[in-house]
């Protein structure tokens, strides 16, 4: 395993950060900020991703009527992400190191320019020796505007700060190759870059966030992909953090290895970017050899067999496979009135880029 880390994204998720009644549990939240004042100390930039505000909240409040999931999760999270805040405020003081709260939504993200702005926050308080506290804004954030979970955000996080590692904590090891109750099974160690481990997933999701393991392998995958390790280990394990970064053998954790040919800036945006798509493209096969071949390919005319859905140049679109799966996002170069009349025309620029194609291998 790699050793000194420039810059690494710490997810941690409900479950490490409350315990078995849901009550924050501030003895664990304070072996994670200790292990966190160390690193940075040792020169490492650290972002936190803390989920937790809904669970800390929901300890506190009750509300006075039956209320709907959506108030719930607004309630709480108003009152449980002061409180999660307000502990790691403490926390890190008690180090001499300053954090900030980030509180974003997938539509603040929705725009490079939005993304941009986003980043640039991260990085003034980065370079002002800040650790940024990054969750979700639960209180405005609802339904179909909602990140699937802190998972995704971390991943996003993580690739939009050009992060060497993200490391996602939960209340077990890793991922297993069988039931984790039965005899003889064991954590997958390593994830070779493109390995697909899926068949070992079981789709439950976790008690008190919403993340479960499926997004976290499948967002893992992503971000290998992209050339940032992730290491999906436990957060009650002490030293777990300082652990995976300074290296330790044979922990137990699952580790994804990083593609060796990391992508660049705006194709991590892009890749990050399907919950934005506008519209669709479907290809037909010969288009969807060329993009997932070895060779660096552009999506053209010649290789669209329909428009579907209303968008403009610039617009991030996802792309189609003839049976229907999608395989990947890009940014298009043409409208879709104009994408339609040019289908299946030769000789015609490229639809999508390569440089504004990101595709997909675990769709
Ligand atoms: N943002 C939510 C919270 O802080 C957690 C979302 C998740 O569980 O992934 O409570």
């Amino acid at each position: 395993m790699r050793q000194g880390f420039r810059r690494v994204v710490i997810k941690v998720g409900s479950n490490v950060l409350t315990d078995g009644d849901g009550a924050l549990d501030t003895s664990a939240m304070k072996r994670i900020a200790d292990q966190i004042a160390c690193l940075k100390k040792a020169g490492t930039e650290i972002i936190l991703v803390s989920s937790g505000a809904v669970a800390s909240g929901r300890g506190v409040v009750e509300g006075t009527r039956r209320l709907d999931s959506v108030s719930a999760r607004q309630l709480f999270s108003s009152v449980g992400q002061a409180r999660l805040i307000n502990r790691y405020y403490e926390l890190f003081s008690g180090h001499g190191i300053v954090c900030g709260q980030v509180l974003t939504t997938k539509e603040s993200l929705s725009t490079r320019d939005h993304y941009l702005n986003q980043m640039n926050c991260m990085t003034v308080m980065l370079e002002n020796g800040v650790i940024p506290i990054v969750n979700e804004n639960d209180t405005i954030s609802v339904t179909e505007l909602m990140f699937t979970d802190n998972d995704e955000l971390s991943g996003m996080v993580a690739s939009m700060m050009n992060a060497e590692c993200l490391i996602i904590l939960s209340n077990i090891d890793g991922i297993y190759n069988g039931n984790p109750e039965a005899p003889g099974t064991e954590v997958i160690r390593l994830v070779r870059h493109g390995d697909d481990i899926s068949r070992f997933i079981t789709s439950g999701k976790s008690s008190f966030g919403r993340g479960g393991m499926l997004t976290k392998y499948r967002i893992a995958a992503k971000v290998a992909d992209e050339g940032i390790m992730v290491v999906i280990a436990n957060g009650k394990r002490d030293g777990v953090i300082k652990d995976i970064v300074l290296g330790k053998k044979n922990l137990a954790c699952t580790v994804f290895q990083p593609s060796e040919k990391p992508i660049s800036h705006i194709k991590k945006w892009i890749a990050h970017s399907d919950g934005f798509a506008k519209g669709k493209i479907h290809i037909n096969k010969g288009a969807l050899d060329a993009l997932t071949g070895e060779k660096a390919s552009s999506l053209l005319p010649i290789g669209v067999t329909a428009v579907e859905g209303e968008f403009e140049k610039g617009d991030i679109v996802r792309i189609i496979a003839p049976d229907g799966q999608p395989v990947g996002v890009g940014k298009v170069s043409a409208g879709s009135a104009k994408a339609t009349e040019s289908i299946g025309q030769k000789g015609n620029r490229p639809l999508i880029h390569y440089d504004y194609l990101y595709i997909d291998t675990f769709e």
